[in-house]
């Protein structure tokens, strides 16, 4: 049994209710967590107010070493950790390694980057005038995370809300909270009581009221769209800052002059990672007439040499889906996507790996003949079924691309400038990627455009989604000013 983790302590929960985390490979049950009451998200939100007075009073360079020791904590824990994520989630061990290398130098890069900007020296507008910006930390924010990379996209919000002074209180998913429990028994017991605290539950239970609680600044919400929408609805309510990560259907290009090969490899990373359940998965791939024989060819040659099973197995590409009702729900949209005339070319149900009738996998999918409007395109298929739609040419596919309502990432192949400068410009995306598909960089800002989210997280805007600017003027020489009262004006003196 696994407890909440509010002001510097594990503590159970004011109503004791339990919740059993599931492995999603095998149905085995992993771990108990507290389903956590109202009460319990107040309690972790008045720890981290009182927290915060002391905590943005630390030097910046103080608050970086703790997040330096942050992140050698996960460093040092990444066996068990990992072993955690996969557990939990599913998702293969050896990218679960990943996932926690990552947290630690995210935690890294803003201990030092938190250090190394707290505003700018402005030209005052007269003389004996000096004017400077402060960044200041927000107050408490409220971290709410998806299932998917629980922990990376966490420390995202994290490590940069509390390197700027900022204390937290984090809601990890329901389906994957033990990771996030795990690090703050290694890593977030490190930092002085209440900066950061883990309250485990439901969105309904927990995350809503760490919305709306009117003693939290700022949500920072990776989620789906109907969450965030909804959470963006609260924070307007109470004018509260909000960073919102959300949803996406990016498209993926293959043009005339790609290399085929890479692309065929490149687009099956990029649908496929993570079963497919990945916000910035290639979800929409266009690829061009005169490649496309060959590309598809390939695609589905190499799709059939993919292992599906446990993450635990280090020989397993592709993991389960989260929950029977994310397998469900991608199998109904298969469904309808071949029920309006697409053409299933692999894949296209649940399959039984481990041979005993458990776990939630789904067969990497392949589907060619889609055209705009089945459902493949236009719904977030957070599973592994790539959608295939052959184009006339790379103008066609550019526009089909930048057709969509959301704007997460989008990837081409191509060996042309041309192209590339030409769909950067047309294709609304946070992230382009060209020819290397899905790779971050915490020094880089991540985020969405149009309905996949408002703000970024990492890089410097990553730091400045939880700062305010203060402007500061000042007169060294203190001296009565002309233009104070009265008015010149007044005494007739009116300019022409
Ligand atoms: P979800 O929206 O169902 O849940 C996300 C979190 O919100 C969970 O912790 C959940 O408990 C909480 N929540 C639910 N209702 C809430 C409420 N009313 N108030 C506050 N919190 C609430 O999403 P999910 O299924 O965990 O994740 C998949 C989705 O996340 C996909 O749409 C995916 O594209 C998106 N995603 C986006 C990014 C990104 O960076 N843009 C990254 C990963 C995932």
């Amino acid at each position: 049994m696994r407890k909440l983790f509010i002001d510097g302590t594990f503590t159970d929960s004011v109503e004791r209710r339990v919740r059993t985390i599931q492995n999603p490979a095998t149905l085995e049950v992993v771990d108990e967590v507290f389903d956590a009451a109202p009460g319990d998200a107040r309690r972790a939100v008045l720890a981290a107010k009182q927290a915060q007075v002391a905590w943005r009073h630390h030097p910046a360079v103080e608050r970086g070493k703790v997040l330096h020791e942050i992140a050698r904590a996960l460093r040092e824990d990444r066996a068990t950790l990992s072993e955690l994520l996969t557990r939990e989630g599913g998702k293969p061990r050896i990218e679960n390694l990943d996932e926690v290398e990552w947290c630690a130098a995210c935690f890294a890069y803003y201990a030092e980057v938190a250090r190394n900007s707290h505003g700018n020296s402005v030209p005052p507008v007269a003389e004996h005038q000096v004017n400077f910006t402060i960044k200041e930390p927000l107050g408490v924010v409220t971290a709410i995370a998806p299932f998917n990379y629980p922990l990376l996209l966490m420390t995202w919000k994290v490590a940069a809300a509390i390197a700027a002074g900022n204390s937290v209180v984090i809601k990890p998913s329901e389906l994957t909270p033990l990771s996030t429990l795990r690090l703050a028994e290694i890593g977030f017991s490190l930092l002085p009581k209440g900066v950061a605290n883990v309250v485990t539950g439901t969105g309904a239970d927990v995350g809503e009221p760490l919305v709306v609680d009117p003693d939290v600044a700022c949500v920072a919400f990776t989620g789906s769209n109907a969450v965030g929408t909804r959470i963006a609805v609260k924070c307007a309510e109470q004018l509260k800052r909000v960073n919102l990560e959300l949803g996406g259907i990016d498209p993926l290009i293959v043009f005339e002059d790609a290399d085929v090969e890479a692309a065929a490899h490149g687009a099956a990373w990029a649908r496929f990672l993570n079963s497919g359940q990945v916000c910035t998965s290639a979800k929409r791939i266009y690829v061009c007439e005169s490649v496309a024989r060959e590309f598809i060819d390939r695609f589905v040659a190499h799709t059939e040499t993919l292992r599906v099973g446990n993450g635990m197995d280090p020989a397993t590409d592709l993991g389960p889906l989260i929950s029977e009702v994310a397998l469900k729900r991608v199998e109904d949209q298969v469904k309808r996507t071949l029920g309006a005339g697409a053409k299933l070319l692999a894949g296209g149900k649940r399959i039984d790996p481990l041979k005993n009738g458990k776990g939630w996998f789904f067969a990497p999918t392949v589907i060619t003949d889609v055209t705009p409007g089945m459902p493949a395109h236009t719904e977030e298929v957070f599973g592994p079924v790539a959608a295939i739609q052959v184009v006339r040419d790379g103008d066609a596919a550019i526009a089909l691309a930048a057709a969509s309502e959301y704007g997460l990432g989008a990837n081409i192949f191509t060996r042309s400038l041309k192209n590339a400068m030409k769909a950067m410009h047309e294709i609304k995306a946070g992230t382009f990627w060209i020819n290397d598909p899905l790779t971050d960089n915490d020094a880089a800002p991540f985020g969405g455009m149009r309905k996949s989210g408002i703000g970024r997280e990492l890089g410097e805007e990553g730091l400045d989604a939880f700062r305010e600017t203060k402007h500061v003027h000042l007169d060294y020489f203190g001296e009565k000013k002309s233009f104070w009262f009265p008015n010149k004006t007044r005494s007739g003196e009116i300019p022409s």
